[in-house]
């Protein structure tokens, strides 16, 4: 058991993290009013809360997109010897991705944990349905992505009691009822920190530009968001920033499996 500590101004003396595997309408609740409690709190704010209550047991899922730089760049400030970042190397990433990961490696001087898909599953993957099998039908885009991201994720996050995320509420509509604090019941329960849901794009670019952080360079080329090269690209102005992504397929299918809500799937 991890009782947390009231810092930073957070009220939050009544939560006690139960267990990764605490399942009772008792956790339930007291994560909804942490939640409720946290709505109003500044990202650094909540992102100091979750390092010094879990320190290396959360980490940043990053892709390098540019809400995910803005947060390292608050974790490094708050604490650099317990800022964890891990990433999913899918193998179909862009040359630009790679290159910010090592300008963020060599300006912070940390160290990026790099979880990559079962070999052996790409293999028969690969072999039984072709390289480019994600642009033939929804069922081979969700086989890719769950092999390629899906089960590392699950990996790296098996020995974690929180993870910590850029999401935003106006990236999409699956993402505009996410809360800063939530529990992950797709990952064993544990916490799941959005501490920058409420931001908007300008605040985003706001704090890149001020701070100097580095950002991955397809955003100076109309990438709106950061995935695989084959199914990611360029918008032009006015366009939905969600048709950045699996173009071909239908908006309420473009989610890769990482942030779906089982809680509210298992109700559909
Ligand atoms: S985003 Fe595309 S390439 Fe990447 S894992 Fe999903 S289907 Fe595969």
């Amino acid at each position: 058991m991890i009782e947390s500590h009231s810092v930073h101004g957070i009220d939050d003396d009544n939560f006690t993290f139960l267990s990764n595997q605490n399942q009772s309408s008792e956790y339930n609740s007291a994560i909804a009013n942490l939640a409720n409690k946290y709505e109003k709190k500044s990202a650094i704010d909540i992102l100091k809360w979750s390092i010094e209550n879990f320190g290396n047991k959360i980490a940043l899922a990053s892709s390098f997109g540019a809400e995910d730089v803005v947060i390292i760049d608050m974790m490094v400030k708050i604490d650099k010897t317990k800022t964890k970042i891990l990433t999913l190397d899918t193998g179909r990433l862009n040359q630009e991705t790679y290159d910010v990961m090592d300008e963020i490696r060599k300006k912070y001087d940390i160290s990026i944990e790099s979880y990559f898909p079962n070999s052996e599953e790409v293999e028969e993957m690969v072999r039984g349905k072709g390289f480019n099998l994600m642009y033939e039908n929804i069922e081979n885009r969700k086989l890719c992505c769950g092999i390629r991201k899906v089960n590392p994720l699950n990996r790296a996050l098996a020995s974690l009691d929180g993870w910590i995320t850029g999401l935003r509420r106006e990236q999409a509509s699956t993402r505009l009822n996410i809360k800063k604090i939530e529990i992950d019941s797709s990952h064993n329960n544990i916490l799941k920190i959005n501490p920058i849901a409420d931001w908007n794009e300008d605040m985003v670019w706001k704090y890149i530009k001020k701070n100097g952080v580095p950002y991955n360079k397809l955003h100076d080329k109309g990438y709106p968001s950061i995935g695989c090269e084959p199914c990611t690209r360029a918008i032009s102005k006015g366009e939905n920033r969600r048709s950045g992504r699996w173009w071909w397929e239908e908006s309420s299918q473009k989610e890769c499996g990482l942030h779906l809500d089982h809680s509210i799937t298992k109700k559909i």
